[in-house]
Order: C-alpha cells, then sequence, then structure tokens
C-alpha cells in the first residue's frame, strides 16, 4: 500500500511564518495524539491495550495533565500501573544481589542501551521509559511528513522556492531533514537540495541573531526610544530554533 503523502499539511507549514514547519506540524500531531487518548479511545480496550503497553513520557504526561479528564487519565493510569507493577515485580524477585554489573560509570552511563550496564531492574525501567505511546503516534506521521519532503524534492519542481520562502528550520528538526535527505536522495539531487538548506539555515540563524542581540541592546537606556524591530518575541523563537517547539504557548486543554 502506498503510503500517504502529507503535500497540502507540508505546504502549510511552509508558509505558516513558524520557525519551523515540522514543528508547526509536530503541535498539530501532539495535540491530536492527546485529544484521541484522552477522548472516548480510552475506554476501547485495543487502545488501552496499546497505552497499558507503551506508557507515557513525562512530556507527555505533563500534557496529559493539563489537558484535563480527571476520570480519562484515571482509568488510563489505572491499568498502566497493573502493567508497570507485574513487570516490576518480576523484575525484582529474579534480581540477584552481587550479580549485577552495577558499578558507578554504568550509573553515568544510564541513557545507555539496557544491559551495556546497570541492573537488571534498572535498565527494564529504563526500557519501559523508553517508549511513549503519543511519542509513537507523532513520530508516526512525522517521519511521513519528512517522506513527503523528499518526495516533492523529487516530483515538484518549484518545491525548493517554497522552502526559501520559509523562515527555514529548527535545529533539532534539521537533524532529521539532512539525514533524510542523504539518506534518500541522490547525489544529483543533494546537490541541488544541501546548498539551499545549508545556505538558509545561515541566513535564518543570522537573523534570529540578530534578534536575539537587539533584544538585549534594548535593555540599554541608551536604546529606550529605539524600535523594538523583531525582538520582542526573540526570547521563545531562539528556544525554537535552537531546540524545537513553542516555549511561549499557552497550556493545551480541553476545550469541551
Ligand atoms: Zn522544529
Ligand atoms: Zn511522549
Amino acid at each position: 500500500m502506498k503510503e500517504k503523502l502529507y503535500t497540502i499539511e507540508l505546504h502549510d507549514a511552509l508558509l505558516s511564518g513558524d520557525e519551523c514547519p515540522f514543528c508547526y506540524l509536530e503541535r498539530d500531531l501532539e495535540q491530536k495524539a492527546i485529544e484521541f487518548v484522552l477522548g472516548s479511545s480510552y475506554m476501547e480496550s485495543d487502545t488501552r491495550d496499546q497505552t497499558d503497553r507503551q506508557g507515557f513520557c513525562r512530556h507527555h504526561t505533563k500534557m496529559m495533565y493539563d489537558y484535563g479528564n480527571s476520570l480519562g487519565n484515571a482509568w488510563i493510569l489505572k491499568t498502566r500501573m497493573k502493567h508497570m507493577r507485574e513487570g516490576l515485580r518480576k523484575e525484582m524477585a529474579a534480581f540477584k544481589p552481587g550479580a549485577s554489573q552495577t558499578s558507578v560509570l554504568g550509573l553515568l552511563r544510564k541513557k545507555e542501551p539496557s544491559g551495556a550496564n546497570g541492573t537488571s531492574v534498572g535498565n527494564w525501567i529504563r526500557e519501559e521509559e523508553g517508549h511513549c505511546f503519543v511519542c509513537a503516534r507523532v513520530d508516526d506521521t512525522y517521519r511521513r511528513v519528512i517522506d513527503t519532503f523528499l518526495y516533492q524534492v523529487k516530483h515538484e519542481k518549484d518545491f525548493l522556492d517554497l522552502v526559501k520562502q520559509s523562515k527555514g528550520f529548527c535545529v533539532h528538526h534539521f537533524a532529521d531533514l539532512a539525514d533524510a535527505c542523504a539518506a534518500g536522495l541522490n547525489e544529483k539531487e543533494q546537490s541541488q537540495v544541501f546548498p539551499v538548506l545549508f545556505e538558509q539555515m545561515n541566513r535564518e540563524l543570522d537573523r534570529i541573531q540578530e534578534d536575539i542581540d537587539w533584544l538585549i541592546e534594548k535593555y540599554d537606556y541608551l536604546n529606550k526610544d529605539k524600535d523594538w524591530k523583531n525582538s520582542r518575541d526573540a526570547v521563545q523563537r531562539t528556544m525554537q530554533k535552537l531546540v524545537g517547539g513553542h516555549p511561549a504557548d499557552p497550556v493545551f486543554r480541553n476545550q469541551k
């Protein structure tokens, strides 16, 4: 089956004026996933089976709390707890003191793949923390948006002009885009797309740098009557450019 292309969504995101089209789409996907999970889906056994097994990362747990719906959250937590308790009980029962490879170095390297270091109990917990129902839903579509970008580079001759009109990408998402272009485009296509992307990245980072520099200058009393230019919201835009996301967004809440 042919994968769905997100052509319209990608075009809209590039023209949205956002500092990164992928942040723009990610926000939408994330909010839809939270709405889905705390809508009526939590009473469906196949969804709950997935949320029991996959759980939620800290970021999305916070989003679920902020979104509201105590009863929905309680149902999801009730059976996720059951899943975690069963697994943890088994791990703790099988644990043999002194038999593990625990070392200070192992603890410092806790981000390494499970089994590399640390206790079996610790590794099991970290493994559980390594997946999230919302992240998985968002990532799945995000991958296809990146594929759509490559498809457009290959098939839509004006697509790079559209990219040039956008404000470029945050550094975080740029890593995925650069890797995807290198893996999915042929040499000729790469030699067309990379110079555009790199030149744009330099230009847009220059622009953001100017904005954040001027914000600091504006605090100098000598500049108090000067124009803010584009620096009023430079803090949140610089944060986004560096790490992705929309730090100035209001909390996402259930409006119903
Ligand atoms: Zn981004
Ligand atoms: Zn997550």
